[in-house]
């Protein structure tokens, strides 16, 4: 529950209070994501310590495993206990293991993650996570048999990362144990109905049960959330002033703003109120459709790159897929070309990864077209995982810009409005009429099918896959020729004669 709380405090919510016939289905990936997490797991316990130091408890039956967990402690013998269950009160941790480290009295639990221990920093610890087994550390403090200072992470390198849960979590000087505390505070709260929760629109709720259920209580609410790239963060400061997309819409936003850029609102700056008052003003405008806040200097080339690559986080960032789909032609439809390449390994990988660079840059005067940063984030990793393909110069010459157009962080999220709750590219293409073929297609699903390959080899799995990523970059050649014709224009007048509800 915690480790949902740190994600969405609505989702604890839902869990418990909400009425079960209301959830989606679980999605494929993320049934995926456990059966993998459950291989990891066992691969790991298999390798953390001989039969003599480690009491193995995942077959006794659950009743059963709080008093295991207890008596596997009291063993003198056993340095590791895995599959526990442990408890103080209302608390209730199911750790991965517990290890009683060679020095010290204290036991410590941790959990086995696919992912790395770490944030993106590589030095701070996943909240997530952290929240997990930071409240496995109190538990054992609470029990008396751990001092509550540190708890452990095994990420997908098999490597054993410690948590100093003493260390500050942020400026404030809290510290994680602190923070973990008042996450348990809130959870209680939350289970007694006590503190109301809000849901917020993001990318989390493509892949949570409740989606059906919190976008209708977001509608209802007219959530600012609705906003295309208003987050919670946001949402949960600009709402003092305007608690609703309307109220944001009518909101006077120059009375708010303060000398030096600043606004009276904490953390927010004097063009972002302005900026998602226009995005509100064109969700609420009947008929309202999308603009350019200036010329957006796009035209059509004699020859185009659309790259679309696809990868699987659960096996290494392993990229599976490079699409590069080729528009030759100024006018109409253009001659196309779609090669690409297929990798199962790293062997395979690093051939694919050549071959797109051969082909991306043969021709330095055709510009490339992406979607998002993540082609030039995964091509540098690609370079450092295969280093004698290219140069690392060479990459962030592809990628510099002159040579390689970012449609949503250079175009679309800075110069452009839609009357939409999202500037992803499947919204704003089917926005515009683009199907994908496959109504089910999408990144996790795409991950979820490669995964079936891998298992299965069927070739029909393997074209859903290719097809997938074909019809994100024909989506993509759908927005460049959306994008080069939308007119230059300003938000709609305020108020509309009618008002979207
Ligand atoms: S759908 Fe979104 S807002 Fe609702 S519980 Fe899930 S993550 Fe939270």
């Amino acid at each position: 529950m915690l480790r949902d709380l740190v994600a969405c405090e609505r989702r604890v919510h839902h869990d418990l209070h909400g009425d079960p016939a209301l959830r989606d289905k679980v999605s494929s990936f993320v049934e995926m994501l456990w059966s993998g997490g459950m291989a990891h797991e066992a691969e790991i316990l298999g390798g953390v310590a001989d039969g003599d130091t480690i009491v193995d408890l995942r077959d006794v039956p659950l009743p059963l495993r709080e008093g295991a967990t207890i008596a596997a402690m009291r063993s003198p013998t056993a340095l590791w206990i895995a599959g526990d269950r442990i408890r103080h009160a209302d608390l209730l941790g199911m750790p991965d293991l517990i290890h009683h480290p060679s020095t010290g009295d204290h036991w410590r639990a941790g959990d086995i993650k696919a992912g790395s221990p770490f944030a993106p920093d590589r030095i701070r610890p996943k909240p997530e996570y952290a929240a997990q087994v930071g409240l496995y550390a109190i538990i054992l403090e609470m029990a008396g048999m751990g001092d509550g200072d540190a708890a452990f992470v095994i990420g997908s390198d098999g490597e054993l990362a410690w948590y100093d849960l003493g260390l500050p979590k942020s400026k404030s000087g809290e510290s994680w144990a602190q923070w973990v505390d008042r996450l348990v505070v809130h959870a209680r709260r939350i289970r007694d109905q006590e503190a109301g929760t809000r849901g917020a629109l993001s990318a989390t709720c493509g892949l949570c049960v409740w989606r059906t259920v919190c976008r209708a209580e977001l509608d209802g609410a007219d959530d600012l959330t609705l906003i295309a790239g208003l987050g919670r963060g946001i949402r949960d400061v600009l709402d003092r002033v305007a608690p609703t997309v309307s109220d944001l819409a009518a909101l006077d936003v120059a009375a708010l703003s303060r000398a030096g850029g600043r606004t009276d609102i904490v953390g927010l700056g004097a063009s972002r109120p302005q900026r998602f008052q226009d995005k509100a003003r064109i969700l609420r405008t009947p008929g309202a459709t999308p603009i350019a806040r200036q010329h957006l200097e796009l035209a059509r080339a004699d020859r185009e790159l659309h790259l679309d690559i696809e990868t699987d986080p659960t096996r290494d960032n392993i990229v599976y897929l490079f699409g590069i789909l080729e528009r030759i032609g100024r006018h109409g439809p253009g001659e196309r070309r779609f090669p690409y390449f297929f990798a199962h390994d790293l062997a395979e990988e690093r051939e694919a990864f050549a071959r797109s660079m051969e082909m991306l840059t043969a021709d330095p005067a055709a510009p490339i077209y992406v979607y998002s940063a993540y082609e030039r984030t995964c091509f540098r990793m690609l370079q450092q995982r295969h280093p004698d393909v290219c140069s690392a110069e060479d990459v962030e010459a592809l990628f510099a810009k002159d040579r390689t157009i970012d449609l949503y962080f250079d175009v679309v999220l800075p110069h452009t409005d839609w009357p939409l709750n999202s500037n992803s590219i499947k919204p704003l293409a089917k926005y515009l009429g683009f199907k994908w073929a496959d109504a089910d297609a999408s990144g996790a699903a795409s991950i979820s099918w490669f995964d079936e390959y891998d298992r299965t080899g069927d070739p029909a799995v393997r074209e859903r896959i290719v097809q997938y990523n074909h019809d994100d970059c024909v989506a993509m050649i759908v927005l460049l020729d959306a994008l080069i014709d939308l007119p230059v224009a300003d938000p709609p007048a305020w108020p509309p004669a009618r008002v979207l509800a």
